[in-house]
């Protein structure tokens, strides 16, 4: 970094941060964010998990500069969005979650263009090192709207970094990507964490945040409901449901003591239980009790909204998302 401030402990801060999208005739107004309290590890690797509607993007987009806070306090690199905004959004790269493609330039141009945008003298640009980097090397010259959705992804990071910021923010980088480029996008976020570049990623599918972060937290409804290194939050998660079907038809599924059931098709129902503290055994057995008889029973692993349940089930005390 060229600056001589000092390195902030934390990439990203956030106190407080509310977002109410104002109403129109046809909506009424729409609180996405309900005071989040946030801080990001500079150099982690840093995953926002959370379901379609959570308010992922809309906290990225405030970091961005492209959706306007209604209330908190947000500090990218140590520097205060509303008072130092240009400085703040200097140290961030962004890749939205909707692909953009400028149909006009070839990836080259883009990357100039953009470099350009943020002032960075022609003997620092890089383009050509990024477009290596991106795989993109070939396509340097084609046609941007000649390249598949997967090569637009990756123009879209390569533009993300040609002011070399210390943050990379992508929301939602693999949603509608084939597995190779998965692959390849997730060595390259990888190899530019290790040099200390700090990494934000969204997503929905806690299997990716599983992979690839150091430390998740988890967003619902507009708030934070976990924030926690990955292994520890792992072990909270241990989630399993267990669908039983029973021998003969049900009015309704059963109320179980400590378990969260719901219907399923055909007469089934699903159990919820965390195998931490309860065994597939102790399910069955307050199936039984209940007076069921059961013909069949399949095992599945949770998605997100069994997690979410599981988390807020019985368990008021959530965990605290400033870890401080
Ligand atoms: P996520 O990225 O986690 O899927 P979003 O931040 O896109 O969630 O959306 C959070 C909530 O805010 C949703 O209920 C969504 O419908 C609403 N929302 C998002 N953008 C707008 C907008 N421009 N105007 C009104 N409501 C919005
Ligand atoms: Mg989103």
């Amino acid at each position: 970094m060229p600056e001589a401030e000092a390195l902030p402990d934390n990439a990203i801060s956030v106190r407080g941060l509310k977002k109410t999208y104002a109403g129109s005739k046809k909506a009424p107004p729409k609180t996405a964010l309900h005071g989040i309290d946030l801080d990001i590890p500079r150099g982690s690797m840093f995953g926002l998990l959370g379901p379609n509607g959570a308010g992922k993007s809309t906290l990225i987009n405030i970091l961005a500069g492209v959706v306007n806070k209604s209330e908190g306090v947000v500090q990218i690199w140590g520097r205060d969005i509303d008072h130092r905004p240009r400085d703040a959004r200097a140290a961030l790269g962004v890749v939205p979650q909707e692909i953009t493609a400028d149909v006009f330039f070839t990836p080259r141009e883009a990357l100039e263009v953009q470099a350009g945008f943020y002032g960075v003298p022609a003997d620092e640009r890089r383009s050509d090192e990024l477009l290596a980097a991106l795989g993109l090397s070939d396509k340097a010259n084609a046609y941007v709207r000649a390249l598949s959705g997967g090569m637009k992804r990756r123009l879209m990071v390569a533009k993300a970094l040609v002011h070399n910021p210390p943050i990379l923010i992508l929301d939602e980088p693999t949603a509608g990507v084939d597995v190779e480029l998965r692959r390849q996008l997730w060595e390259y976020v990888r190899r530019i964490n290790a040099e200390g570049v700090t990494i934000v990623l969204t997503t929905h599918y806690l299997e990716e945040a599983q992979e690839l972060c150091d430390t998740i937290a988890i967003v619902n409804h507009g708030e934070v409901i976990a924030c926690e290194p990955t292994g520890q939050l792992l072990r909270r998660l241990d989630t399993r449901n267990v669908v039983v079907t029973p021998e003969h038809d049900l009015t309704a599924p059963p109320v179980l003591e400590g378990f969260e059931v719901k219907p399923r098709a055909n007469g089934a129902f699903s159990v919820t239980y965390r195998s931490g503290q309860s065994s597939v055994e102790q399910v069955l057995a307050a199936v039984r009790a209940a007076g069921v008889t059961i013909r069949d029973i399949t095992t599945e692993d949770p998605d997100l909204e069994d997690v979410f349940l599981a988390m807020t089930y019985g368990d008021k005390t959530r965990a605290d998302p400033t870890k401080d």
